[in-house]
C-alpha cells in the first residue's frame, strides 16, 4: 500500500488534474494506492469567505458561491467526455445547491457556527475528490471513492479537530481489510465526530489526513505531491537562493513545519514517525525531481542547519513580578490558564531569577489570553505582588533547525551574530534541550531580512547579497559603477557575493529598484528616477531594512555626511569617500566611531587620505598590533603634487591648475585642496585614528595661496590666480636656485599637526615623487630607523573609486 495526496495547487484546474492522473497512473501499476485529494486550490478561502460574508448580511456571498459552483463545473466539463459528464454534473450541482441553502441559512440567522463553518468547506475536498475520481475512471483506473467520515473520529473541536486515533486506525484498517481497492481515492481535511457531524483537521489538514492512513494501514510509503520540489531550507517566498533538502529526519521535518514551514502541515509526522513510514515530498509539476525524504535514519553531516522558518503574527506574553520569585506553582497556573482559554503555546522562556515568564503565542489570541492570565492572578495584582500581564504584538518568530546542531558549539553565536549586524533586535529566545533548534522572536518588519541573514550565514554554499545605497555618480561614482559592474562575476563566483546597487543618487535625482538597478543603464535609470530628497532618500535605506545594507558616500556633501549617525545606528553600513563627516568635529567623528562599534557595523572611509592607498587601513594594523606611531610625515595632495610637478614657471600656475582640475585631480573647488584645507583634513583624519582628540583649528597651516585668491567663485579664483602669476613664479625658483623641488608637507608629531610648503632636496625620501602621487611615513617603534612608507598615486577617479570599491567588499564580508 501507499499514500499520495495531491495538495491545491495540484487540483487547481482540469489541466493540473490531468498532471496527477498521469503520476497516478504510472504509481499506481506499482502497488494499490489512496489516493488523499484536497480541495481545489483557494476553493477552502472561497467557501468560507462566502459563509463570513453570509454570516454579516452582505449578499455577495451569492457571487462567491457562482465561482465556486463554475470552478467545478468547468473542471468536470473539461475532464470528463460528454457521454459520462451528466451524473457528475448533476452531482455537483446538487453539492453547490446544499452549500448555497447552508450559506442562506446563514444568511437568514446572521449566525457562523464554527460546526456549520466546517460543514461549508468540507464541500471543497468532497467535489475535488470526486472529480478527480471520475477522471481516473475515464482513463480506465477504475477506483473506489471513500468518504472519510466514516475512517476518522475526532472530538467536537470545529475547526482544528483532535483526532481519536485508535477508532479511526480501527475504522480505516476495518475498510480496507474488506474493501481492499486497488486506488482509493479519500477527500482530505475533514472527519467526523462521534456525533456524526461534520469535522475538519485545521488548514493544511489533508496531509494530516493522508498520515493517518498511511499509519492506520501501514503503508509502505506516503507521498506528499505539491507544488516545489521538496522541503526548502527556507521558505521559497521569502528567501529566493533556498534549496531543496533531498534529506531530513522526522524530528527536523517536525520542527521546521512546527515554526512555520507550511510545505507540511505539522502534526502529519505524528502517525508516520511512530510507524516508521517514510515520507517523500514530490512536486507535482516536475514529477522527475527527486523530491525530499523524510524517516528516521541519521541524515548526512554536512550543513549541521537543515532549515529555517518562521511564523508570523505572533504575540509575546509577559508575566512578571517580585511575588513569583521561588514559588511554586505560577507557571502551572499560568499555563492552565492558557489551557482553558484552547490557547496553544508555541514557545516558552523563563529567565533563571524566576522573576519572569514569557510565552508567545498566535497574535489572535492575545486579548483572550490576557483576560484569562489577568483573572487567573486577580489576587496577586490586586496584592501587588504580580503585575497585569504584558502583551507584545507585531512580532514574529524564526527557527533554525538541524539534528546536528547538538554538542556544536557556535551556533547560537552564528544566529545571533548574524541579526545582530543586520540590527535585528531579539525580544526572546528559546532553545530545546534536544538542541534542536533555536528559536527567536524578533519584530514582525524584520522577518525577511532575518530569515535571509541566517539563510546566507548557515547555507555557505549559497551567496551572501549586499543591498548597496551609492550617493554620488560624479567622476568617482561612475567609474565605481562602472567597476561594481564589471566585476560582478568575479564577486559573485570568487567571493560568493553579489553586489546590487538598490538606491542611487545624485544632486538632482534619486532612484531605488528592489532587485538591483542595472548597471548598464544607471544614467537612463536615474534621469527617470523622482527629484532628490535627502532625507527621503535616508527614509528609504531604513525602511526597505533590507539585509547587509551598506551606503556609500560619493560625494562631498556636508549635509549628506550629517546623517551617518542614522544609518549606523541602525546597522547599516557605511562606506564613504565624503571627507566632511570624519574631518567635521572630533565629537561628531567620535559618535560615528562608536555608533559602529556599539552596532558592530563597518564605518569605513580608506579614501579619506591617499585614495586608493591602503594608508588608514596601514595605520590602524600598526595600532591594533601594538606599535606607537611617533611621526607622520606626508604628502597628502596629488593634486599640490601634480600642480608643483608641472609647474615650471612657464606656463602660468592658474593654468596648470585649470588642467588638475580637468584631469579629474582636484576637489570641485579646487582651493580646498591649494589653500592647504584638504590636507589638513587629511592629516587630522590620520591624528584621529592614531588616537589624537583633534580639531582642524589645532592644525598650524603656511599657505602660500594669496589672500585675494581665496575669495569669490571658483572662475573668479583662476581670475585672480593670473593675476598672481608673479607671486607663483617667485616661490618656484626660490626652490629651483637651491636644485630643490616643492612639495607641500603635512605632519604629525608629539600630538601636533602642521601642513605648508616645503623645498625638498634631492636626498629627501619626498624628492622623487611624481605626477599625483602621494606619500606617506610611518616613524613607529618598529619602524624607527626607516619609515615604512606607503607611495603611490593619491589622486584621481579610478583609484578613488577602486578604494571605495575595496572598502564595500570589506564592509561587505564582515
Ligand atoms: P499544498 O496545497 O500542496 O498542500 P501548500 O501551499 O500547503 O501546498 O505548501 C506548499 C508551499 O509551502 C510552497 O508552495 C511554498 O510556497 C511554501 N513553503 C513554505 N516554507 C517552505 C519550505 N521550507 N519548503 C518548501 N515550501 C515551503
Ligand atoms: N483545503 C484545506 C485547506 O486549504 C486543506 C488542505 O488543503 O490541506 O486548508
Ligand atoms: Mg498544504
Amino acid at each position: 500500500m501507499q499514500v499520495l495526496k495531491f495538495g491545491g495547487s495540484s487540483v487547481a484546474n482540469a489541466e493540473n488534474i490531468n498532471k496527477v492522473v498521469s503520476i497516478v497512473q504510472k504509481a499506481s501499476q506499482k502497488d494499490k494506492t489512496v489516493l488523499v485529494i484536497s480541495a481545489l486550490g483557494g476553493v477552502t478561502d472561497l467557501l468560507l469567505s462566502a459563509a463570513q460574508l453570509a454570516s454579516q448580511s452582505d449578499e455577495a456571498y451569492t457571487a462567491q458561491l457562482s465561482v465556486i459552483e463554475k470552478k467545478h463545473l468547468t473542471a468536470v466539463q473539461e475532464l470528463i467526455p460528454v457521454a459520462r459528464q451528466s451524473g457528475l454534473l448533476s452531482a455537483v450541482k446538487k453539492q453547490c445547491n446544499e452549500i448555497e441553502d447552508i450559506c442562506n441559512g446563514i444568511f437568514l440567522l446572521k449566525e457562523l457556527s464554527a460546526l456549520t463553518k466546517d460543514r461549508v468547506v468540507s464541500y471543497g475536498e468532497l467535489l475535488s475528490s470526486q472529480i478527480v475520481a471520475a477522471r481516473l475512471s475515464a482513463e480506465g483506473l477504475h477506483n473506489t471513492w471513500k468518504d472519510p467520515r466514516e475512517l476518522i473520529r475526532t472530538d467536537l473541536h470545529y475547526g482544528n479537530a483532535k483526532v481519536d486515533v485508535e477508532t479511526s486506525n480501527a475504522l480505516i484498517s476495518a475498510f480496507f481489510a474488506k474493501a481492499d481497492p486497488a486506488i482509493c481515492v479519500v477527500p482530505g481535511y475533514i472527519a467526523s465526530a462521534p456525533n456524526g457531524t461534520t469535522t475538519t483537521l485545521g488548514r493544511g489538514g489533508s496531509d494530516y489526513t493522508a498520515a493517518i492512513i498511511a499509519a492506520a494501514t501501514g503503508a509502505q510509503v506516503l507521498e506528499i505531491w505539491t507544488d516545489v520540489s521538496g522541503i526548502m531550507t527556507a521558505d521559497p517566498n521569502q528567501v529566493a537562493t533556498a534549496r531543496i533538502i533531498p534529506h531530513i529526519s522526522y524530528q527536523e521535518a517536525m520542527e521546521l513545519s512546527h515554526f512555520g514551514a507550511k510545505v507540511i502541515y505539522p502534526p502529519t509526522m505524528q502517525p508516520v514517525l511512530k510507524n516508521n513510514i517514510p515520507v517523500k515530498v514530490k512536486n507535482t509539476f516536475a514529477p522527475e525531481d527527486e523530491g525530499t525524504l523524510i524517516d528516521n535514519t541519521p541524515s548526512a553531516s554536512g550543513s549541521i542547519i537543515r532549515g529555517i522558518s518562521s511564523i508570523t503574527r505572533i504575540a509575546l506574553l509577559g508575566l512578571e513580578g517580585s511575588g513569583m520569585v521561588g514559588i511554586p506553582g505560577f507557571s502551572k497556573r499560568l499555563f492552565e490558564a492558557l489551557a482553558n482559554a484552547g490557547i496553544n503555546v508555541i514557545m516558552i522562556t523563563q529567565g533563571s531569577s524566576e522573576h519572569s515568564i514569557c510565552v508567545a503565542i498566535e497574535e489572535a489570541s492575545a486579548g483572550k489570553a490576557k483576560e484569562y492570565i489577568d483573572q487567573a492572578f486577580s489576587v496577586e495584582i490586586a496584592a501587588g505582588q504580580v503585575d497585569p500581564l504584558i502583551v507584545e504584538t507585531s512580532l514574529s518568530i524564526v527557527a533554525v533547525v538541524g539534528d546536528h546542531m547538538k554538542n556544536h558549539p557556535g551556533i547560537s553565536g552564528r544566529m545571533f551574530g548574524a541579526m545582530g549586524r543586520n540590527g535585528v533586535n531579539v525580544r526572546a529566545i528559546a532553545q530545546g534541550s534536544s538542541e534542536r533548534n533555536i528559536s527567536a522572536v524578533i519584530y514582525k518588519a524584520d522577518v525577511k531580512k532575518t530569515i535571509n541573514v541566517l539563510h546566507e550565514e548557515f547555507f555557505e554554499t549559497t551567496y551572501k547579497q549586499v543591498n548597496l545605497f551609492v550617493a554620488g555618480v560624479g567622476n568617482v561614482g561612475s567609474r565605481l559603477l562602472g567597476q561594481l559592474r564589471q566585476q560582478a562575476n568575479y564577486l559573485f563566483h570568487h567571493l560568493r557575493l553579489q553586489v546590487r546597487v538598490i538606491g542611487l543618487a545624485n544632486s538632482r535625482k534619486m532612484v531605488f529598484s528592489d532587485n538591483g538597478i542595472d548597471l548598464n543603464n544607471w544614467k537612463q535609470e536615474l534621469d527617470k528616477g523622482e527629484n532628490m530628497d535627502m532625507d527621503a532618500f535616508i527614509s528609504v535605506i531604513h525602511s526597505g531594512n533590507l539585509r547587509n545594507s551598506l551606503f556609500a558616500d560619493v560625494t562631498a556633501n556636508a549635509t549628506l555626511a550629517g546623517q551617518y549617525d542614522k544609518l549606523l545606528s541602525k546597522s547599516i553600513a557605511v562606506v564613504a569617500c565624503n571627507k566632511v563627516a570624519c574631518s567635521s568635529s572630533f565629537e561628531y567623528y567620535r559618535t560615528l566611531k562608536d555608533l559602529a562599534r556599539e552596532y558592530n557595523v563597518p564605518f569605513l572611509f580608506e579614501t579619506n587620505v591617499g585614495a586608493g592607498l591602503p594608508v588608514i587601513g596601514t595605520l590602524n594594523d600598526l595600532l591594533r598590533s601594538g606599535d606607537k606611531v611617533n611621526r607622520i610625515q606626508a604628502v597628502l595632495s596629488g593634486t599640490l603634487n601634480f600642480v608643483f610637478n608641472n609647474y615650471n614657471g612657464e606656463k602660468p600656475f592658474s593654468a596648470v591648475v585649470r588642467q588638475a582640475q580637468h584631469e579629474g585631480y582636484t576637489e570641485p573647488d579646487p582651493r580646498l585642496d591649494l589653500s592647504g584645507q584638504d590636507v589638513m583634513r587629511k592629516i587630522m583624519i590620520l591624528a584621529r585614528e592614531a588616537g589624537e582628540q583633534m580639531e582642524m583649528e589645532d592644525i598650524r597651516n603656511e599657505t602660500f595661496m594669496p589672500a585675494s585668491c581665496m575669495t569669490g567663485d571658483v572662475e573668479y579664483f583662476y581670475a585672480q590666480m593670473e593675476k598672481e602669476e608673479e607671486h607663483f613664479k617667485k616661490i618656484y625658483q626660490a626652490a629651483a636656485v637651491n636644485g630643490n623641488k616643492l612639495k607641500f608637507v603635512a605632519t604629525y608629531e608629539n600630538g601636533k599637526a602642521a601642513v605648508g610648503l616645503q623645498q625638498i632636496d634631492p636626498q629627501h625620501d619626498f624628492y622623487h615623487l611624481y605626477g599625483k602621487d602621494n606619500v606617506v611615513l610611518f616613524y613607529t617603534d618598529r619602524y624607527r630607523e626607516q619609515p615604512l612608507v606607503v607611495k603611490g598615486a593619491g589622486a584621481g577617479a579610478e583609484v578613488t573609486a577602486s578604494g571605495v570599491f575595496a572598502d564595500i567588499i570589506r564592509a561587505s564580508k564582515i
